[in-house]
This record gives C-alpha cells, sequence and structure tokens, in this order.
C-alpha cells in the first residue's frame, strides 16, 4: 500500500475525531506481567533538583503492558517489531464482545462465527473478553485469561484478517505445551495486540479504526504500543 492510496482510504471511512480511546495500560512499577516475564523497572537517574534535568532508565521485557507480537516472536525468519508495516499497524477493523464467555475459557470457531457478519477481509480484529476488567485486582492470578483455541485463530485466517488484538496477556492458554495458536496467526504474517485495555469495553460491536504503535526496536520480538481507536460513523 502507498501513502497515496492510505490517506485515500482514511478520508472515506469517515472517522469521528472527536471520540478517540486510549486502549493502552499505563507503564509502571509494580504493573501486572505474565508470569514469568520480567519486570518492568522505571528509574530515576537524574533530577531537576541535583542534575539539572530528570531523566529516567527504562528496563523491561519486550511483552510489557499493551504490546505487539512480532511474527519472529514464534516464528522462524518472521518479521520483527521495526519490519511491520505502518499499513498493517493502523486501519479499520471492529471489537467483538466474546465476555459472554467465563474469564480463562478458550475461544473456537464457533464462538467468533456469532460475528462472520461484522468481520471485514483486511480487518483489524479486538476481541474483549473482560479479562481486563481485573487488571490491578488485588489477588488477582494471571495465569487465568481467556485464550484462543486452535480453531478460533482458523476462523480469524478463514476471515483474512490483518491483525488481531485481545485483552490478555496472551492468545495462548497458559500452560500451552506447544504456541499453536500463536504460530497459526504469527506464521500467516498476523502480528498480535495483547494486554488491551478494558477501554475497549466501552467499543464493543463498533467498526473502528485503529492506530497502533510499536517502538520501533530493530529486529525484536515484540514491544510495548500506544494502541488507540476511533469510532467510525456507521
Ligand atoms: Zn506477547
Amino acid at each position: 500500500m502507498d501513502l497515496g492510496s492510505f490517506i485515500v482510504s482514511f478520508d472515506e471511512v469517515k472517522v469521528d475525531v472527536s471520540r478517540f480511546f486510549d486502549l493502552s495500560h499505563v507503564i509502571e512499577n509494580g504493573m501486572p506481567v505474565y508470569p514469568g516475564d520480567p519486570e518492568p523497572s522505571v528509574e530515576r537517574v537524574a533530577s531537576l533538583d541535583e542534575e539539572g534535568v530528570n531523566l529516567t532508565r527504562l528496563v523491561m521485557g519486550s511483552h510489557v503492558g499493551t504490546h505487539i507480537d512480532a511474527p519472529i516472536h514464534f516464528v522462524e525468519g518472521g518479521s520483527s517489531l521495526d519490519e511491520i508495516p505502518l499499513s498493517t499497524l493502523m486501519g479499520e477493523g471492529v471489537v467483538l464482545d466474546l465476555s459472554y464467555r467465563e474469564v480463562g475459557t478458550g475461544l473456537s470457531w464457533e464462538d467468533f462465527e456469532k460475528f462472520s457478519s461484522l468481520v471485514k477481509e483486511g480487518d483489524i480484529v479486538l476481541i474483549y473478553t473482560g479479562t481486563s476488567d481485573h487488571w490491578g485486582e488485588e489477588g488477582w492470578d494471571y495465569r487465568r485469561f481467556t485464550y484462543i483455541e486452535d480453531s478460533g485463530a482458523m476462523w480469524l485466517l478463514e476471515k483474512d484478517v490483518k491483525m488481531v488484538g485481545i485483552d490478555c496477556m496472551s492468545v495462548e492458554k497458559f500452560g500451552f505445551s506447544e504456541p499453536v495458536v500463536h504460530r497459526l496467526l504469527l506464521g500467516s504474517g498476523v502480528p498480535l495486540i495483547e494486554s488491551l485495555s478494558k477501554v475497549m469495553g466501552e467499543l464493543v460491536g463498533n467498526r473502528v479504526f485503529v492506530i497502533c504503535l510499536p517502538l520501533k526496536l530493530k529486529g525484536v520480538d515484540g514491544g510495548p504500543a500506544r494502541v488507540i481507536a476511533c469510532l467510525i460513523e456507521q
């Protein structure tokens, strides 16, 4: 897609610029992380008082907070974060409400089939499961999140979507033996957005224009992203 055609299609979708939704989590010390992942450290190393400047050292895993999984995360020779084109990271999509399934269960072909008429070829599909409602909750077990089953991934590929987002720390069941869902989607060149925030619950059933901007980290398997959805006039 060249820049010219991109501008034209943005114009055609009639974005309601007064309604932008930030679907990203705040990155801070002590935030929830996928069990076993590095804990982020946000550390002030210089201050206005002492050095005349505020400066911070950031240490974090590549899959901290709201983030992108690049194909190379699980696929040999797959694209890295810096190689995912803007034409994939931005575009029209839809927010699906899968929160009728209990948190912690798997989403199958049948679960997605109900939404068949809402999903268009080339969409960015954002899946709200309600798992994000528990983000930051005292005592919550972060191994418990809704995930996509193999057949659910096949449904998304059958629909020819270009990116898939979910409000869970992973698309894959916790404790998996083989990362089948990651391999299916990333192996087909479909990057993933994981750990979207519960704000997406306000958008269910709507078509949106998604702007997803991860850090441009060279050769890296994923990275934190600011993800914004704009409601599209129906
Ligand atoms: Zn990830």
